[in-house]
């Protein structure tokens, strides 16, 4: 993969959290030909336009992280757009990749594929073994119907498509919409908000007890171009930092990275979630990949990049 810089890599969902950090890592390697689409420009979820896209363009290979994503209050808010719009957008992407001659295609879901209550450290082939946390299964069935078309290509047609399963990730580009987003950039842009106010509390939603696993963007994007050069197995592979904080521990160190001076108020009617989500990350361990960004690193980065662009 790193051998031919020239090569036309299409990478679908560019503007998202995952998406730009794999193009800012794509560029910082010295990659030219990367094919880009805004969702104006293609419509992912459209078959017809996909077909075509893959037609006239060729690519040589693709890294698909176009997705709807969301956090628990969305994925209850939206079902029917969380499992539709996800299966369509991966299935014609999947599809028209093989269909066109792609060499290569990487595969991104997340850590809530696995069941509720699946082992800690969650191994890969914990994968099917039980119900899935109720708040985002919409979301997980699609992206496990994902995982078994890349299997499911590899084994028929022996093409070379691999799927990568990250943790919780965050980074430049995040959501910080103040109810849908994810905990750490809502907690973000609320002490951010609660400090220019002057407030004097904040509310963090749950019970503070669940247990989280966080990656930095860059650091995944990493790990995607490592797993595009150096892995072509069957199975899918975790990827995350192998360290967990409780939802407090995250809340006071936004809290004390941002600058806020005020308390945290639990508000315990918003549910928790799934109580711990920690993945088995030994995998991609052994092949020789680890991550390099400390979340209180990751943190201030973040920050800095939200002062930069969201505010205004
Ligand atoms: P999850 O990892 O799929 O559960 O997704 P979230 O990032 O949405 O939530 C993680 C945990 O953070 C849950 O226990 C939430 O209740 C808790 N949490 C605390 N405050 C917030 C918030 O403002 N937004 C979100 N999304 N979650 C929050």
């Amino acid at each position: 993969f790193f051998s031919d810089k020239s090569a036309k890599i299409f990478v679908a969902g560019h503007r998202g959290l995952v998406g730009s950090a794999i193009v800012r890592k794509l560029r910082h390697l010295g990659f030219m030909n990367l094919v880009l689409r805004t969702h104006a420009e293609l419509d992912l979820s459209r078959q017809s336009d996909v077909e075509a896209f893959f037609a006239s363009e060729k690519p040589q290979f693709v890294i698909l992280v176009a997705a709807k994503v969301g956090g628990i209050h969305a994925n209850s808010t939206y079902p029917a757009d969380f499992i539709a719009i996800n299966l369509q957008i991966q299935t014609n992407v999947i599809d028209s990749a093989y269909r066109n001659g792609v060499k290569k295609l990487l595969f991104l879901g997340s850590s809530c594929i696995y069941p509720k209550f699946a082992p800690q450290p969650i191994p890969e082939d914990a994968l099917l073994t039980g119900p899935l946390e109720p708040t985002n299964e919409w979301y997980a069935i699609a992206k496990i119907s994902g995982i078994k078309m890349c299997q499911a290509y590899r084994i028929q047609h022996k093409w070379d498509a691999i799927s990568g399963m990250p943790t919780n990730l965050y980074g430049p580009n995040d959501n910080f919409h103040p109810e849908n987003s994810h905990v750490l950039p809502a907690l973000m842009r609320r002490f951010h908000e609660a400090k220019v106010r002057g407030a004097k509390e904040v509310v963090v939603w749950g019970t503070g007890s669940p247990l989280r696993e966080f990656l930095h963007v860059d650091d995944l994007a990493d790990a995607c171009v490592f797993l595009m050069d150096s892995y072509s197995g069957l199975g899918h592979l975790n990827v995350g930092s192998g360290k967990e904080v409780t939802i407090k521990e995250l809340a006071e160190l936004v809290k004390e990275v941002v600058g806020f001076e005020g308390d945290l108020v639990w508000d315990t009617t918003k549910p928790d979630g799934t109580p711990r989500k920690l993945m088995d990350s030994s995998k991609l361990a052994g092949l020789g990949w680890t991550p390099k960004i400390s979340l209180k690193d990751g943190l201030v980065d973040t920050y800095k990049w939200y002062l930069e662009n969201v505010q205004q």
